[in-house]
């Protein structure tokens, strides 16, 4: 009779809710990232602040989660609009969330535990007495150390090591765009000084080679509230819940208009230049979205997406020169096997949604490992597929959906097999 041991790299958003359900379910794991605990968010709260923003996030999370965003309007730079997406019954809303504090209030649950180590980089996994029934994963850190385990997950992110060392690499780099991402707290003087055309349906646009994608998320009731009347009179001040009101401005802008330099190499003054340099010409109504913004953080990156994924990933992968290539015992969750372009916000959701598929699939595991044969790979094997047939098609629909167009595919698609 033995025990099941699972180690989570990366404690991200699905690394650190799958942590709560194995805490909950009480499996034996352990938890690791490279970040060090001061580089969280919560680390310099205390822990009434961290009680307080808690029952905040609860409120907000459960009281609003009305608050949704519709489906966009795409319009073209003078604001006309070209297609009205919220004609197609099926487009999914979705509601804001900040993702870092989320993450950080999911790690608070299990750092009680003792089970959450930070400052620890994974740098690779090996397999140990392959085919015996000892078969366990060694997972290496950069400090040298290294923990054995039946179970590996892998909740890396979009950079994810264990991706390539099981052979799949199937993440790309977008290197045609610079992207920009503001998420911002929307008080009540700021929503009267919107035009009402930003005040409804999120919009996207595409010009110029620059894309656009601008929502904003208003409470359920103030927006029921004052629909149909003059939303900036004294009455729709007192509905307008500040909490809980916010915007966000993606932008897309061509790569070369940065001359070589990289995008972490430039302040928040020089991203807003670039961006509006870009709207030149536009509506003005464009204008006034940036300029709301303008005063706030804006992030820049590089947008990663992952290439379709073949069900039979792993027998394709596999060689019988490295045992690690597609091995069943390594699984993958979230950004770091369907990482997607931030336009539907859908990202972290389908991150966490994998968690609900593989929790069920490892307490299977925690019961096989408890009876009196040794576990075996055939049952792990089987765990996993199922885990992949019902997450892969689910989470690239999602990848697609949000924006991985023809061109992604026709860059990449040659050079992946
Ligand atoms: C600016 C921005 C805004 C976004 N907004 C949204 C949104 O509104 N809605 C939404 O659904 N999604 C959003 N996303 C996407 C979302 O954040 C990701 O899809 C989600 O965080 C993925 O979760 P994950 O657990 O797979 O990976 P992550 O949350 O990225 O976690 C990965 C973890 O692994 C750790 N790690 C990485 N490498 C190692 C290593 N070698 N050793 C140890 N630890 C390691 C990292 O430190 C990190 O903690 C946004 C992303 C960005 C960049």
């Amino acid at each position: 009779m033995g025990k099941l041991k699972v180690i989570i790299v990366g404690c991200g958003l699905s690394g650190a809710l799958l942590g709560n359900g194995l805490a909950r379910h009480d499996v034996d794991f352990e938890i690791y990232d490279r970040l060090e605990e001061t580089q969280t968010a919560m680390a310099t709260k205390s822990a009434l602040e961290r009680t307080h923003w808690l029952i905040q996030q609860i409120v907000r999370l459960f009281g609003a989660a009305s608050d949704a965003s519709e489906a966009p309007v795409i319009v073209d730079k003078n604001f006309k609009q070209l297609l009205d997406l919220s004609s197609f019954p099926n487009y999914s809303r979705s509601a804001p969330i900040n993702r870092v504090l989320l993450r950080d209030f999911l790690c608070d649950q299990i750092k009680g535990t003792g089970r959450l180590h930070y400052g620890k980089q994974f740098t690779g996994f090996e397999i140990m007495n392959p085919g015996k029934a000892e078969e366990q994963v060694r997972v290496s850190f950069k400090d040298g150390t290294t923990v054995d385990c039946d179970l590996l997950i892998a909740a890396d992110g979009n950079q994810s090591l264990a991706n390539k060392q099981l052979g799949l690499n199937n993440i790309v780099t977008l290197k045609t765009h610079a992207c920009f991402l503001t998420k911002n707290e929307m008080p009540f003087s700021a929503y009267r000084s919107l035009p009402k055309e930003l005040l409804g349906s999120p919009i996207l646009m595409s010009a110029d080679g620059n894309t656009l994608y601008w929502c904003v998320y208003l409470p359920k009731k103030f927006h029921d509230d004052v629909s149909g009347q003059d939303g900036n009179n004294a009455a729709s001040e007192a509905l307008y819940d500040e909490e809980k009101a916010s915007c966000m401005l993606g932008v897309a802008v061509p790569m070369e208009k940065l001359k070589g330099r990289a995008i972490r190499s430039l302040d928040d003054k020089e991203k807003y230049d670039l961006i509006s340099s870009g709207f030149e010409g536009w509506s003005p109504i464009f204008h006034k979205a940036l300029e709301l913004c303008q005063n706030q953080s804006i992030h820049g990156y590089e947008a990663r997406c992952g290439l379709d994924v073949p069900l039979n990933w792993r027998e394709k992968s596999a060689t019988k020169e490295d045992i690690k290539k597609g091995h069943p015992r390594v699984w993958l969750m979230g950004d770091s096997i369907h990482p997607m372009l931030p336009n539907r916000g859908m990202g972290g959701n389908t991150a966490m949604r994998d968690t609900a598929e593989v929790l069920p699939r490892i307490l299977k595991l925690k019961e096989a490992a408890a009876g009196p044969d040794p576990l075996s790979i055939i049952e792990i094997k089987k765990q996993c597929q199922e885990y992949e047939q019902d997450m892969i098609p689910r989470a690239f629909e999602w990848v697609q959906k949000s924006g991985r167009n023809l061109e992604v595919r026709k860059a990449y698609l040659p050079t992946y097999p």
